[in-house]
């Protein structure tokens, strides 16, 4: 039967990258998805999947079941960044990876490395095990929305409503053909100082909260070397990266000034601990000032919205974890050379997951360091060896 699914998936590899082609052709940046969710729902029908729905955000979800006590999930974001100044983003064409520096051809274009060649080989896998004799299990495979937002609604709408909780989640963000078991967080503090507004021609008149924030930037510089540490996902860091003031003229003593922390967290360091971490900082200081979370009105294309923190949190799985450990044999025996089981260095949906309790890792084609840049891609040989990954772990898992 091992040998039977190998052989299955490498006989449709042109019909894997052809898919692949087709969903890099169809933009998708975030809050945009519906014509890749409805090409997507059109392969997965296709292909004889037992049920397929899109849900009330615009999520796409397959199942294929089979009697089995056990579910995997396999998640993939269908949302990408836009393309900025990136030649030809929506081509799709297959080139030769040298100019990359990597060997064999490649499928160049917008999203293949962050991450439908992962939502590719995911989908196709699906339907090769619907017809795989063999296969006992419910795999239930999601393509979610608004991921590049920060905020996860797409996936934190996804696990409120399945209907079975599953025993594991692999997330197909890339991790070149490895496995990774964590990353942090990231989340948005935002601060805002109070003073008071006058005329510029008298300043003594005012309290400048520019003048103010300056005291507030000094103190969170020294708190930075503090910040605790996780043994495998590193230390936290902070980044003042924004500033503004109101009102905002040439002529005016600023009577607010706000600036946002980029905050990334590690798994027993949430929100909270930070947002306090920040009030004491500030408690040195006699300010008016306040320190809370950063929020966002997120629109889904379905027409759904609703307002979210920006907080995506740290997750992290134990390497000893017995299906991290097992998904280590399937993948070395499949790909003949033992993958390294690290972390990511951005963060993705993986906590929402985790979260419920799935056992949760990410194993997907691509080289992170490529995605989100101009010269996005995904190796043609590594989108078809991580369709028989997947459909080994679903099968063997
Ligand atoms: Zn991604």
């Amino acid at each position: 039967m091992v040998m039977n699914l190998v052989s299955r998936i490498k006989a449709i590899r042109s019909e894997i990258i052809d898919f692949l082609r087709e969903l890099i052709r169809t933009p998708s940046t975030s809050g945009d998805e519906e014509a890749i969710a409805k090409l997507i729902v059109a392969k997965m029908e296709e292909l004889g999947y037992d049920h397929v729905e899109i849900d009330a955000v615009g999520n796409v979800i397959g199942v294929v079941e089979n009697a089995s006590r056990k579910t995997l999930l396999y998640n993939g974001h269908m949302d990408t960044v836009p393309p900025g100044g990136m030649k030809d983003p929506y081509s799709a064409h297959v080139l030769d990876g040298e100019p990359f520096g990597v060997p064999g051809e490649v499928v160049y274009g917008r999203g293949a490395c962050d991450m439908k060649g992962a939502l590719a080989a995911m989908t196709m896998a699906g339907g090769i095990l619907k017809r795989e004799a063999g296969f006992e299990g419910h795999l239930i495979i999601t393509g979610s929305v608004l991921e590049e937002a920060v905020e996860s609604l797409g996936s934190r709408h996804l696990v409120r409503n399945l209907r079975l909780r599953p025993d594991v989640a692999v997330v197909g963000e890339a991790t070149n053909m490895d496995i990774a078991i964590g990353h942090r967080g990231v989340l948005y503090p935002e601060i805002t100082v109070k003073g008071k507004s006058c005329h510029a021609s008298a300043p003594h008149r005012g309290v400048n909260a520019l003048y103010r924030m300056t005291d507030v930037i000094q103190e969170i510089q020294k708190i930075i070397p503090e910040l605790p540490q996780h043994p495998f996902l590193g230390k936290m860091s902070m980044a003042i990266n924004t500033i503004s003031v109101i009102p905002g003229a040439l002529n005016v003593v600023p009577e607010r000034c706000t600036i946002s922390v980029d905050t990334r967290t590690i798994p027993e360091f949430g929100a909270e601990d930070v947002i306090n971490l920040l009030k004491k900082a500030l408690g040195k200081l006699e300010l008016d000032a306040e320190v809370k979370l950063m929020e966002k009105q997120e629109k889904c294309y379905t027409g759904y919205s609703e307002c979210l923190k920006k907080d995506l949190p740290a997750f992290y799985t134990s390497p000893n974890d017995r299906y991290v450990q097992r998904a280590r044999r399937i993948i070395a025996a499949t790909l003949d050379r033992e993958p390294s089981i690290k972390p990511w260095v951005f963060a993705t949906d993986s906590a929402c997951f985790s979260e419920i309790g799935a056992s949760t890792f990410g194993f997907g084609p691509g080289d992170e360091k490529f995605a989100h840049t101009a010269g996005d891609h995904v190796r043609v040989d590594d989108v078809v060896d991580a369709a028989v990954v997947y459909a080994q772990l679903a099968s063997k898992l």
